[in-house]
C-alpha cells in the first residue's frame, strides 16, 4: 500500500485549528514526540496526524519526511557506525539492558500511547509493549554470543577462521499490528550486532516508535545509531532499498509491499528478511480436546480484533467433531465484549481503518454469496465506526476469497475435512506458509501434520506462537529470514572466511 491509497485515509495532514488534544493521560508526557530522530537531533514539522481509530481524534502528528531525510538518516547511521560496531558486544549490551529496563519502567505510558493510536484492548497492548522489551532484553545477552568458528585447514601452514561481522547500516520497515513488538525484534538484534539502523514505522502507529526511540536515548544509544523517519512511504523506501550504503532491509508487512520492496533492493543486492502475511489454518481433529482447541481458536483468531499475522483464518475441522467444536466456538465467541481498547474487560478493539472494515464486509458478503451461512455477528457494530462484530461463518469452501486472502479482521471461517489427507491439502492450497494450528492427541497424526504444513511455523495444541526465543517467520509467499531468537541475528550480519596462510616456523 502507499500512503495515498483509501487504506491510509486517517493519515490527514492536520488543520491548523486542530486543537492537538491528546486525551492521554501519561505519567511521562515527554514520551509522546512529535518529531523524527535523525543523527540524535529530533527533527521535522508535525504534519501528518496520528489518529485513534476507536474515535477518530487526533492523539498527535509526526513529520512528513521524504528522500532528503531519508539519505541524512542512511548518513548519519553510516557516520555512527564504526564507533558502535567498534565498542565490546558487552558495552553494547549495557546499553539494550537499560533500553529494556526503561521500556519495562514506562510500560504503562507504553501501551496507554499504543492503544490510542492502534485500536487494541489495553491489558495486549501490555502485554505486546512486555513482549517488545523481552527482545531488547534477549538480544542484549545473545550479542555476546556471536560466535564465528575455526575450520581445519587444506594446508598444515594455515588456518581458517570464519567471523561474523555486523552489516553495516539497516533498515527497519514496520506495520502498524504490532508498533512496539514489530520495532524492537529489528531494532535489537540490529544494534546488539553492531548496526546502525533508520527505522520507517507505519504512519498509523508512529507515536510508539517514536517513544520507543526516546527511550533508547534515554538508555545511552548513542546519536545516529538508532534513526526514525516518519513521512512518504514510496520516498523512504526508494531510499532505504536503493542506497549503497544500507546492506539489509527488514519488512514487516504485506506480501505486496515486500515484492515491490525485494525488486528495489535488487539494485543493489542487499540482504532482505521479509515478514509478509499469512492465512493461517487452524486444524480442529476428531481425537482434539476441544474445549482446548476452541480457547485455542478464540485466541488466535480474535487476538487484535484478528490483525494478526498469525492469526487463523481458515479452521478445517474434522467431519466427526463439525457440529460440538462449532457450538464450542460460538459460544466463546458470543461473549466477546468489544469496544475501545482502554475501557475495562474489553477484548475487541476497533479495526485500523475504514478500508479493513471494507475487506472484512466484503469477504462475508463474498463467503455468503457461494453458500457460508452466517452464525453470529456478520457486520458492523452497534458502537458504529470501525467497530465489527465477532463473526463465525460456518460451510466454508474453497471457492471463497476468505480461502485465497487474509481477511485480517475478527471472522472465524469454519470449513469441514473429511481426514489428514484433505486437511493437509486444503490447508497448503495458498501461496503462503507463515503459520499452521493444529489439534490433536495422536502422536502420529501430530508428527504427519507437522511435517506436511508447508508454513514456518506450527502450533500443536497450542494457539500462542512468539517467544523472544524463538525463530519467527514463513516459507512461499509469507516470507525470507527468521526473526527472534539466535537465529534473528543472522539477517544482520555477515560471514567473513579468513585465510591464515605462511604460519610454519
Ligand atoms: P503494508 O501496507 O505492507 O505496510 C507495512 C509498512 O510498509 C508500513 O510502514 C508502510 O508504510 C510501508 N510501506 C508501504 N509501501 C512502501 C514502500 N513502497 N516502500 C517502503 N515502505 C512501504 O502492511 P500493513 O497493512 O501495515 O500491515 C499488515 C500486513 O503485515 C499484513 O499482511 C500482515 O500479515 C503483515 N504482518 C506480517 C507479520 C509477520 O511477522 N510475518 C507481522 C505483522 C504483520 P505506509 O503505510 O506509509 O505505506
Amino acid at each position: 500500500m502507499t500512503a495515498t491509497e483509501p487504506g491510509k485515509a486517517r493519515m490527514t495532514r492536520m488543520a491548523p485549528d486542530d486543537p492537538h488534544a491528546t486525551g492521554l493521560r501519561l505519567a511521562d508526557p515527554t514520551l509522546l514526540r512529535d518529531r523524527c530522530l535523525i543523527g540524535g537531533a529530533w527533527t521535522g514539522v508535525p504534519r501528518l496526524s496520528v489518529r485513534d481509530p476507536a474515535s477518530g481524534v487526533a492523539i498527535g502528528a509526526v513529520p512528513d519526511l521524504g528522500a532528503v531525510e531519508a539519505q541524512a538518516a542512511v548518513e548519519a547511521a553510516r557516520s555512527a557506525f564504526p564507533a558502535w560496531s567498534g565498542l565490546t558486544a558487552e558495552t553494547r549490551a549495557a546499553v539494550l539492558r537499560r533500553w529494556q529496563q526503561a521500556i519495562s519502567t514506562h510500560k504503562a505510558d507504553l501501551a496507554q500511547i499504543l492503544t490510542r493510536e492502534q485500536g487494541k484492548p489495553l491489558a495486549e497492548a501490555l502485554a505486546e509493549v512486555e513482549y517488545a522489551a523481552s527482545f531488547v532484553g534477549f538480544y542484549a545477552e545473545e550479542g555476546r554470543r556471536l560466535y564465528g568458528e575455526t575450520i581445519p585447514a587444506p594446508r598444515a601452514d594455515a588456518r581458517i577462521l570464519v567471523l561474523r561481522q555486523p552489516v553495516g547500516v539497516a533498515a527497519a520497515i514496520t506495520p502498524w499490528n504490532f508498533p512496539a513488538a514489530m520495532v524492537t525484534r529489528k531494532v535489537a538484534p540490529a544494534m546488539a550486532v553492531g548496526c546502525a539502523v533508520v527505522l520507517k514505522p507505519a504512519p498509523e502507529t508512529p507515536l510508539t516508535a517514536l517513544a520507543l526511540a526516546a527511550l533508547a536515548e534515554r538508555a545511552g544509544v548513542p546519536p545516529g545509531v538508532f534513526n526514525v523517519v516518519t513521512g512518504d512511504a514510496g520516498a523512504i523506501g526508494r531510499v532505504l532499498t536503493e542506497h549503497p550504503a544500507v546492506r539489509t532491509v527488514s519488512f514487516t508487512g504485506s506480501t505486496e509491499v515486500g515484492k515491490l520492496l525485494m525488486r528495489q533492493a535488487a539494485s543493489t543486492v542487499k540482504k532482505l528478511a521479509l515478514e509478509l502475511g499469512g492465512n493461517a489454518p487452524f486444524i480442529v481433529f476428531d481425537d482434539a480436546d476441544l474445549e482446548a482447541a476452541a480457547d485455542g481458536c478464540l485466541e488466535s483468531k480474535f487476538r487484535n480484533a484478528g490483525q494478526t499475522c498469525v492469526c487463523a483464518n481458515r479452521i478445517y475441522v474434522h467431519e466427526p467433531v463439525y457440529a460440538p467444536f462449532l457450538a464450542r466456538l460460538l459460544a466463546r465467541t458470543a461473549a466477546l465484549k468489544v469496544g475501545r481498547g482502554l475501557e475495562p474487560g474489553v477484548q475487541i478493539g476497533p479495526l485500523i481503518s475504514e478500508a479493513a472494515v471494507a475487506k472484512v464486509e466484503r469477504h462475508i458478503a463474498d463467503a455468503v454469496a457461494k453458500g457460508a451461512q452466517v452464525r453470529l455477528g456478520g457486520g458492523r457494530h452497534a458502537l458504529g465506526g470501525r467497530f465489527f462484530s465477532p463473526t463465525v461463518l460456518s460451510d466454508m469452501t474453497a471457492d471463497m476469497a476468505i480461502s485465497r486472502e487474509e481477511t485480517f479482521g475478527p471472522v472465524a471461517a469454519v470449513y469441514r475435512v473429511r481426514d489428514e489427507a484433505d486437511a493437509l491439502a486444503q490447508a497448503n492450497a495458498t501461496p503462503y506458509g507463515l503459520a499452521a494450528y493444529v489439534y490433536a492427541r495422536d502422536l502420529g497424526r501430530v508428527v504427519r501434520m507437522a511435517e506436511g504444513l508447508e508454513t514456518g511455523m506450527v502450533g500443536v495444541n497450542a494457539a500462542k506462537l512468539g517467544a523472544d526465543v524463538a525463530p519467527f517467520g514463513g516459507v512461499k509467499q509469507s516470507g525470507l529470514g527468521r526473526e527472534g531468537s539466535r537465529h534473528g541475528l543472522e539477517e544482520f550480519t555477515e560471514l567473513k572466511y579468513v585465510l591464515l596462510g605462511g604460519l610454519a616456523s
